[in-house]
């Protein structure tokens, strides 16, 4: 890959150009999109709702399990609405960041008292839900209901980038431009084709680390490939470690009180980390979060 000079993004494109690159893309969805559950006809717009919260961080292959246990267990907001939000964290299983499931909940609580049950279509009213930021409403608004939504998650962003801004990675979080660019992508004929075409292109095709550029759909019009690779030259992207970190013990804590259907002693949660400092910090932040509730002095379990 050749040292290059940063590539500024173009800030709006032509319609021709849009589709010339919307075009292809949909083409090639049709023949290669994964057959995915959230995604085949008979969704609900709950079951979008679900899989955008597990998705969140975690790949598809992990989701697709705990997702179908979710849904056959809480077919609609007020199923998981009327079960404790303990239940909730312990179906969330290994998937990660755990206060998606108790935000989950909340999101579900709220549907159910402001919305009489129903996942609401409008991206302010979506936004206005617990755990719903600006990617999850869009999301939402655009594969459950359709509506046009610029939906911006790492994958599209790092299509966009390569090519048609000719960047190696999108800037670390979205900006104006960017978002500016993106929504003159959109077709209007196909929003939420486009919407989860580009996705899918950035998760199969177009990936951060190995771009299978010879069976791209865009391979011959790529802003990046033609300017010869060009390596990222804009602001440093945080790393994401795991392995002995807060966040690996929190699990570790919080497997050992989903295996439990009652109180845990602290000395079976004493096993899983044995720096005590830090294993005492982890348990207090889940506590703290909501994850885990104190119950009398030596024992602890998932909140009520
Ligand atoms: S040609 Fe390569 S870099 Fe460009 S969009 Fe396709 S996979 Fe990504």
């Amino acid at each position: 890959m050749s040292k290059g000079p940063r590539i500024e993004s173009p800030t709006i494109i032509t319609p021709a150009t849009a589709a010339a690159i919307t075009g292809p893309v949909l083409a090639w969805y049709a023949a290669a999109a994964r057959d995915l559950p959230w995604r085949r006809a008979d969704r609900t717009a709950w079951g979008v709702m679900v899989s955008e919260f597990m998705l969140q961080q975690t790949p598809v292959a992990r989701v697709l399990e705990p997702w179908q246990q979710w849904l056959t267990r809480w077919p609609q907001p007020i199923d998981l609405a009327l079960a404790p939000a303990g239940e909730a964290v312990r179906a969330w299983g290994r998937l990660g960041y755990p206060r998606r499931a108790l935000r989950l909940h909340a999101a579900a609580t709220e549907i159910v008292e402001r919305h009489d049950g129903v996942v609401p279509a409008e991206e302010a009213e979506l936004r206005a839900l617990p755990g719903v930021g600006a990617y999850t409403a869009a999301a939402i608004a655009s594969f459950a209901h359709g509506r046009q939504a610029v939906v911006l998650d790492t994958n599209v962003r790092r299509v966009i980038a390569r090519a048609v801004a000719g960047s190696a990675q999108p800037p670390p979080s979205p900006t104006v431009a960017e978002r500016a660019l993106a929504e003159s992508l959109i077709p209007a004929a196909d929003p939420a084709g486009w919407a989860a075409a580009s996705m899918e292109l950035g998760a199969l095709v177009c990936t951060a680390t190995g771009p299978d550029c010879a069976a791209c759909p865009l391979r011959d019009r790529c802003r990046w490939v033609l300017l010869g690779r060009p390596a990222y030259a804009g602001p440093p992207r945080r790393g994401q470690a795991y392995a002995g970190t807060d966040r690996q013990v929190r699990g570790l804590l919080l497997g050992v009180l989903r295996e439990h259907d009652g109180p845990v002693e602290a000395p079976t949660l004493d096993a899983v980390w044995a720096d005590s400092v830090q294993r005492e910090r982890a348990l207090g932040s889940l506590v703290d979060d909501g994850l885990a509730i104190r119950i009398g002095d030596n024992h602890y379990g998932l909140p009520r």
